[in-house]
C-alpha cells in the first residue's frame, strides 16, 4: 500500500490563492516525508462543469505534480455504499427524517454543544419510521457511541471535538463529506491529511468514523487559511484572487507561487527549492492576509 498525502478540491469554480497555497503546503508535507501526492476531486456536491479542468491546469501552473491518476468521488459510490452497509449491519446507523428547521428548533440535549444533532430520530419505533417514510425520504445518521473524540494534529497538538450523530448520507441520496473522505483516504492509501484549519472541527468525526470502520487514522496538519484585509476567509469576491484574474492584471503564475512561498517563510522560486527548506515547525501560525500585489 502506498503512503500518500493529498489535495482534494471541490470543482465548484476556480481555485483562489487560498486553495492554491493549501495545495502547495499539502505537496510540501507529502514530499518532505517521502510520500506520494494524490489529487482527489470531491465532486459529490456543487460540481460545476469545466471547473475540474481549470483547477488541474492551475495546479500544474504553480508546479504541483501528482503521482497517480486523479480520483473522482462520483465514481466511487460502491465504496461508500459498502461502508454504510457495514455500519448499518452493526446497528450503527439510523434513519433521520428531520428537516433543517426541526433540528434548529429542537431543544438540544443537556450539555450538547451548539449545532450538534439533538437525537430526535434515534429512538423512533418501527411504526413511527414507517409513517415518516411516507412523507419524507430519510437521511442516514451515524449512531455515535461518544460525545467527543481526540485527534492529534501536527500544528495544533491534541484537539478534541464534537462527535454527534452526524449524517452519512443526505436525504437526497448524496453521500456526506465526512463519510466519503474517510472511505477515500483509506482506499487511496492516504495517511497524511493536510488542509485548511477551518476543517479541524470536523476532524474528530472523521477519525472516529475511521476507527469504527477499522481504518487507519491519518496524520493531520490543519494549516492557517488565507484571509482578506477584513480577516475573513478569502473568497472569489475579494478581487483578483485566481491565477486567471491575476494573469489578467499582469501577474503570472510563477510570481503568485513566489508570493505564496514567501508567505510561508520559504524561498520564492520553484517548489523543489522550497522543499529543500521546508520545516513544518517553522510555518507561520497566523492566517496570511492577501493583498493583491502591484504589477
Ligand atoms: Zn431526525
Amino acid at each position: 500500500m502506498t503512503s500518500a498525502g493529498r489535495f482534494a478540491p471541490s470543482p465548484s469554480g476556480e481555485l483562489h490563492v487560498g486553495n492554491l497555497r493549501t495545495a502547495i503546503l499539502a505537496w510540501l508535507f507529502a514530499k518532505s516525508t517521502g510520500r506520494d501526492f494524490l489529487l482527489r476531486v470531491e465532486d459529490l456536491d456543487r460540481a460545476r462543469s469545466g471547473a475540474e479542468t481549470g483547477q488541474l491546469r492551475d495546479l500544474r501552473a504553480i508546479g504541483i505534480t501528482w503521482d497517480a491518476d486523479v480520483v473522482r468521488q462520483t465514481e466511487r459510490a460502491a465504496l461508500y455504499d459498502a461502508a454504510i452497509q457495514r455500519l448499518t449491519s452493526e446497528g450503527r446507523t439510523y434513519e433521520c427524517f428531520c428537516t433543517r428547521r426541526e433540528i434548529q428548533e429542537a431543544p438540544s440535549a443537556p450539555h450538547a454543544p451548539q449545532g450538534a444533532y439533538p437525537g430526535t430520530c434515534r429512538r423512533l419505533s418501527h411504526a413511527e419510521r414507517e409513517i415518516r417514510r411516507a412523507s419524507r425520504p430519510a437521511s442516514i445518521r451515524l449512531r455515535s457511541g461518544v460525545g467527543g473524540w481526540p485527534v492529534e494534529d501536527q500544528l495544533h497538538g491534541t484537539f478534541e471535538g464534537v462527535v454527534d450523530d452526524f449524517v452519512l448520507r443526505r436525504n437526497d441520496g448524496v453521500t456526506a463529506y465526512n463519510l466519503a473522505v474517510v472511505v477515500d483516504d483509506a482506499a487511496q492509501g492516504i495517511d497524511q491529511v493536510v488542509r485548511g484549519d477551518d476543517l479541524l472541527p470536523s476532524t474528530p468525526r472523521q477519525a472516529y468514523l475511521a476507527t469504527l470502520l477499522g481504518l487507519p487514522v491519518p496524520v493531520y496538519a490543519h494549516v492557517p487559511l488565507v484571509v482578506n484585509h477584513d480577516g475573513v476567509r478569502l473568497a472569489k469576491r475579494d478581487g483578483a484572487v485566481t491565477l486567471d484574474d491575476l494573469a489578467a492584471v499582469g501577474i503570472p503564475a510563477a510570481r503568485v507561487r513566489g508570493l505564496m512561498l514567501e508567505s510561508l517563510g520559504l524561498p520564492g522560486g520553484s517548489l523543489q527549492d522550497a522543499l529543500a527548506e521546508f520545516d513544518p515547525s517553522r510555518l507561520p501560525k497566523e492566517p496570511w492576509v492577501w493583498i493583491t500585489p502591484q504589477v
